[in-house]
């Protein structure tokens, strides 16, 4: 048998996936599962947006586009990134692709060298994909934490003393996965001051949960003086409009936006044609269903983290955007015996028949940050009422 790359075997995954589809084999078996695993809307993709689909299949809109995407969904994503931002954003600085998540790729690719000890600096926990992406491009990751009594923002200090004369990118994620943490516009200055002194770092800010904000106000570090020539924004329709399948992404960044486009001719060639008609419904036709989204999202973030702090050896902060709630469990899985937060999941798995996720999913433990578990909580409120309840009841029993 011919041999596999490393890069192939060193290649990561999002356990999400992995954790949903032993979920769905324990449903398909007939086991009663309440489900917070995945980081998608449970909502319709509104329907003005599914009939500018239609439409498009049906004028003949089909057929392959521009690599960087159709001219007027460019403009349509340079305008609302530019308004929710503050900032100038010219269509043509706009590359579109399938979901926000290839430019993680693209962007890596685009400023480090394979196996040139070119380092990439990016936060734990946070989105698996980073990290895998890093290594299977040949740079070196360096992992920069973010800490709860930080409100999961992490610490300038840390972040300049993690900075090197190879450090090429910082990827920054705000509001956050999987804490649902903002960085605020202090966190930010504090960035900026620190990446004043290494020109030579890019900026990957990944953005795809900005209109997903609660408290605070969100603030993009591409405002900041300065930051905008070096800062690749990357935010898309997946979150905001229940898109997650339709795969548009969209980034600004006018040194980058020439040589995305070329990775892009490189690998899909362009995104869905269809999907990009859809998304420029989204993005030119009336707010009000993203809104209602967003409202409810609000109320199932006040109902899980109110219940979540009523279970015995939780503790929950109010995260201000994204759908995620990031509990310290480390006093729960003390009470029943648990080894750690992996343990717990199992255990609520297969004993309470709840799924979330483990902070083991979202990179290494860091040192005294404790036990998390992650739930997206982009499902019911019954759902969430129910899941939550099963958890209280499971721990009260199993406690030693
Ligand atoms: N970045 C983060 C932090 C995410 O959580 C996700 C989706 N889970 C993405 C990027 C990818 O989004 P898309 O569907 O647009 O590829």
């Amino acid at each position: 048998m011919p041999a596999l790359s490393r890069r192939a075997a060193s290649l990561g995954t999002e356990n999400a996936f992995v954790v949903l589809a032993e979920v769905n084999q324990l449903i398909r078996s007939g086991k009663d599962i309440v489900s917070f695993c995945i980081g998608q809307p449970d909502f319709p993709t509104p329907v003005h947006i599914q009939d500018a689909a239609v439409e498009a299949i049906r004028g003949g809109r089909h057929g392959y586009t521009p690599s960087a995407g159709i001219d007027e969904l460019r403009a349509a994503a340079a305008a609302s990134m530019a308004k929710l931002r503050g900032i100038d954003i010219a269509p043509e600085d706009v590359v579109v692709g399938a979901g926000a998540k290839p430019f993680i790729a693209y962007a890596i690719a685009s400023t480090t060298d394979y196996g040139a000890g070119d380092e990439v600096i990016f936060p734990v926990p946070g989105f698996p994909i980073y990290e895998s992406q890093i290594v299977a491009h040949g740079a070196v990751p360096v992992a920069l934490s973010l800490r709860e009594s930080r409100a999961f923002a992490f610490d300038p200090d840390e972040l300049a003393a993690r900075i090197t004369p190879r450090t090429k990118l910082l990827i920054l994620n705000s509001p956050q996965n999987p804490t649902g943490g903002l960085l605020a516009r202090r966190d930010l200055d504090a960035i900026a001051a620190v990446l004043a002194k290494h020109p030579q770092v890019w900026v990957y800010a990944d953005e795809i949960y900005s209109k997903l904000v609660y408290d605070g106000e969100f603030v993009s570090i591409a405002s900041l003086a300065g930051m905008q020539e070096r800062t690749i924004v990357s935010d898309g329709a997946s979150k905001t409009y229940a898109m997650t399948g339709w795969r548009i992404g969209f980034t600004a960044n006018r040194t980058l936006a020439p040589v995305f486009t070329r990775w892009i001719t490189n690998t899909e060639s362009c995104a869905s044609q269809i999907s990009q008609w859809a998304a420029l419904a989204a993005l030119t036709g009336p707010q009000d269903e993203a809104e209602k989204m967003r409202a409810r999202f609000r109320v199932r973030r006040d109902l899980i983290v109110q219940l979540l702090n009523d279970v015995p050896g939780f503790r929950c902060a109010s995260p201000g955007g994204a759908f995620y709630a990031w509990p310290n469990v480390t006093e729960a899985c003390a009470r029943i015996g648990a080894k750690d937060s992996e343990e717990l999941r199992k255990r609520l798995l297969h004993e309470a028949g709840v799924a979330v996720l483990a902070d083991i999913h979202f990179g290494p433990r860091i040192e005294g940050e404790g036990q998390h578990i992650r739930f997206s909580y982009a499902t019911s409120e019954a759902a969430i009422e129910a899941g939550v309840a099963r958890i209280a009841d499971f721990i009260r029993k199993a406690t030693r």
